[in-house]
């Protein structure tokens, strides 16, 4: 019987690297969970794996694995005892396509209806095209891919990926967050945001980003939910405020005109401190009120808390913009456009992305843009992917536009090059 991971490891042609725990070098890319409102899951589901492979061998090396990396494990080897050991909970799912006697895929059916959200693993010692299209196949039924694993793998891409998904404790997570916080990981990305009628640069939203030493580059997905479990996002929003106006103020005066946006939760509305460190972060940076725009997101208390009514008055007669962000989902109301000061409305890019081959969306983005227009707001197109749908959101009169095909977020550096090769509104 072999006992250790090595020599299993070795046995079914894995590279014997995992005792080493080799750390992956930060990457470009944005590790990014499908929405950040679906999936705090990750961060308060059990701590535990379930491993679906039917060879035992496999099971008690992968079970090893995720177990140094601080796991419960659970492991089945058909899909009828996966789904019955899953009842429990799982963080994370490792999953072999190619079970004895059934395929992968007919499991995975299952469990987005069962267990949906449930971040999966796919390995699989096929082709790797089939691995593609089954990963796909796993996208449409809006599964959430933790990653694909190509056998043999290394070890340390498994450590990776289970890394990623651990639930901290809640204080390490704090203290994670909070130590991210003080050495300047946490830093803005910025996506540039375009006047749709001139083509010209207009500003950037600020997009907060993790440089983690061992993970990359983390995305809001996994940021805002632990700072909201920790109680952190006042310091978190006064941090990213604190960049932004910063880096806005140390733009050459050519870029003078340009505004930068930064998100703020209703919850950090209702902090007595947020206007008067707008205020003291404007004064120290030299930064003009109307350069800086706050974008709060549809939620419930905008209009009910007194407290966040009171602070969106006193931040717009200070001259500071306010943009409804993701107009169209959530708390939609228009009693929040009717009775909160916002001069701009940010239509989500479920409305926009696909406005022009879909109908509905384009019938919804024309009707939003009138109204807003008729209310004497300024509307701001999000996730224009496409030639179409900037040439159409132009059309049907939409003020500003933001998304990939103008740009991705990027760091400030590579803002301030994007915003030399644009020409800004002077
Ligand atoms: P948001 O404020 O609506 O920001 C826009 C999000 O859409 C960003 O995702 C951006 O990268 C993404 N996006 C932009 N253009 C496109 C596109 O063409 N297609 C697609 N598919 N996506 C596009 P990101 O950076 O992952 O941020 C997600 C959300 O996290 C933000 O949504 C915002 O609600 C929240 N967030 C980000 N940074 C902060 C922050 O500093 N504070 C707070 N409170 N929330 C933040
Ligand atoms: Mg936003
Ligand atoms: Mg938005």
């Amino acid at each position: 019987m072999i006992d250790s991971a090595d020599m299993m490891m070795e046995e079914h042609g894995f590279e014997s690297d995992y005792l080493s725990l080799a750390v992956s070098p930060a990457s470009e890319t944005v590790f990014q969970p499908k929405d950040v409102r679906q999936n705090s899951a990750q961060f308060v589901g059990a701590n535990r794996v379930l491993i679906v492979d039917d060879d035992p061998q496999i099971q008690r090396l992968l079970s090893q694995v995720a177990r140094r990396v601080g796991y419960e494990t659970i492991a089945a080897d058909t899909i009828d005892s996966a789904l019955e050991s899953i009842q429990g909970g799982a963080a994370l799912i490792l999953l072999d396509l190619q079970l004895d006697g059934c395929d992968g895929l007919g499991l995975i059916d299952r469990l987005s209806l069962s267990h949906p959200g449930t971040p999966i693993v796919l390995m699989s010692g096929c082709d790797p095209r089939l691995l593609t299209m089954a990963e796909n196949a796993c996208k449409e039924h809006d599964c959430t891919i933790a990653g694909v694993l190509s056998k043999p793998f290394e070890m340390s891409a498994l450590a990776t990926i289970l890394k990623r998904y651990r639930r901290d404790t809640a204080e390490t997570a704090r203290q994670r967050l909070e130590q991210a916080m003080r050495t300047g990981a946490i830093v803005a990305h910025y996506q540039p945001i375009v006047d749709l009628q001139t083509g010209i640069l207009a500003g950037a939203e600020a997009l907060v980003r993790w440089a983690h030493p061992e993970l990359g580059l983390l995305s809001p997905a996994n940021i805002i939910p632990q700072a909201e479990e920790n109680g952190l996002m006042p310091d978190l929003t006064f941090l990213m405020l604190e960049q932004a106006i910063r880096d806005w103020g140390n733009l050459p005066v050519d870029y003078r005109n340009l505004n930068v946006a930064v998100n703020v939760s209703p919850s950090v509305l209702a902090d007595d401190h947020l206007v008067v460190k707008v205020v003291e972060l404007l004064k120290t940076y030299d930064l003009p009120p109307e350069r800086l725009t706050l974008e709060i997101t549809e939620s419930a208390s905008l209009l009910d808390v007194p407290k966040v009514r009171t602070a969106l008055c006193r931040l717009r007669l200070l001259g500071v913009e306010l943009s409804l962000d993701d107009f169209g989902t959530g708390y939609s109301s228009l009693l929040a456009l009717r009775d909160l000061p916002f001069n701009k409305v940010k239509l989500d890019r479920a409305f926009v992305t696909h406005a022009d081959a879909q109908p509905e969306q384009l019938a919804i983005a024309t009707s939003v843009t009138r109204l807003v227009h008729d209310l004497n707001l300024k509307l701001v197109g999000e996730g224009i992917e496409s030639q179409q749908c900037f040439d159409l959101s132009r059309q049907i009169g939409m003020d500003y536009g933001q998304g990939f095909l103008i740009a991705r977020p990027i760091g400030y550096s590579d803002f301030r090059k994007y915003a030399c090769m644009h020409p800004s509104m002077n």
